[in-house]
């Protein structure tokens, strides 16, 4: 079955509602487009859990702390749409800039805490734009279950914080990060890379191995285990490392000392795109595999 794109908050509302009079549970998979099968995970752990998914497209301005990455974000409906027709999805609402933010919006949601550090340092305004296209998508949908993935770990700890905070009715699934054969995390941004910048990559999902294996045999101290997967990546000319850290899993504030559960997380730019990825870690009995 062809998935019905959707355009209208009106309309997604109503075929929502429609679906959960008949009793059924409202699956919920927001991204900005550009499908791929990262994605793809996130839709059939929906289509396995509930009995409608509705997958978001919106590629949300307010979220881009750069005009031009917004500008060059891959856009390509119509095969987004046949992806998701293939993985059994029934809606796809796919609305307009206009349609979302008729006049530039004066609320925002954050999450300051869990934003603090990481990408939320690195890209100022980032997590506030995505906090609150986040509750204005669960607003519109009102899903019983979101999904999002671990690839945006950071992300995922700021939905879930509002989430919490807020006292919205949805819970958040976490996806597993789904990577080439090689490591590299998939991202739309991916196909920006040059084939050089592209076999340069995977770099960086080797040196947080290598800090999850350093943790996992018994080290503590995160500046060692840094120093020892940044001279990792140093010998890779065309990576350029914005952030490597060990974080408190929950709070994403970073810990000097691995201890519990950790998230070892790197941003880095190949050229003029920026890769981000990260691993998760149980310090005390050994680190976990994803
Ligand atoms: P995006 O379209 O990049 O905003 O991503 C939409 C959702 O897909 C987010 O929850 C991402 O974390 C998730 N996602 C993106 N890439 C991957 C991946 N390689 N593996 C798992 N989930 C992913």
């Amino acid at each position: 079955m062809s998935a019905v794109q959707v355009s209208s908050i009106a309309e997604v509302r109503e075929r929502v509602a429609e679906a959960r009079r008949a009793g059924q549970t409202i699956g919920c998979v927001p991204t900005m487009g550009a499908l791929h099968a990262g994605h793809g995970a996130l839709m059939d752990r929906a289509r396995a859990e509930c009995g409608m998914v509705v997958v978001t497209i919106f590629v949300n301005p307010i979220q881009f702390d750069v005009k031009a990455d917004y500008e060059r974000y891959a856009r390509n409906l119509p095969a987004d749409l046949s992806f998701c027709s293939e993985r059994g999805v029934e809606v796809v609402f796919a609305p307009s800039v206009e349609e979302m933010y008729p006049e530039p919006t004066g609320t925002f949601v954050e999450a300051p805490e869990t934003a603090r550090y990481l990408c939320g340092e690195h890209r100022p305004g980032h997590f506030r734009g995505v906090a609150t296209v986040v509750a204005k998508l669960f607003h519109i949908v009102q899903p019983d279950l979101a999904y999002f993935g671990e690839k945006d770990a950071q992300q995922v700890a700021v939905i879930e914080r509002m989430v919490e905070d807020l006292n919205f009715p949805v819970r958040v699934v976490r996806v597993a990060t789904v990577r080439e054969a090689d490591g590299l995390a998939l991202s739309s941004r991916n196909e920006r890379l040059t084939p050089e910048e592209r076999r340069a990559a995977p770099a960086l999902y080797r040196a947080l191995q290598e800090a999850r294996r350093l943790i996992s045999e018994g080290a503590r101290d995160a500046e060692a285990v840094k120093r020892a997967a940044l001279e990792m990546l140093a010998s890779e000319a065309l990576l350029r490392v914005e952030y490597f850290e060990v974080v408190d899993a929950r709070s994403f504030h970073p810990v000097a000392e691995a201890a519990g559960e950790v998230k070892i997380a790197a941003a880095a730019w190949a050229g003029s795109t920026r890769l981000i990825d990260n691993v998760s870690c149980q310090a005390a009995g050994g680190c976990a595999r994803e």
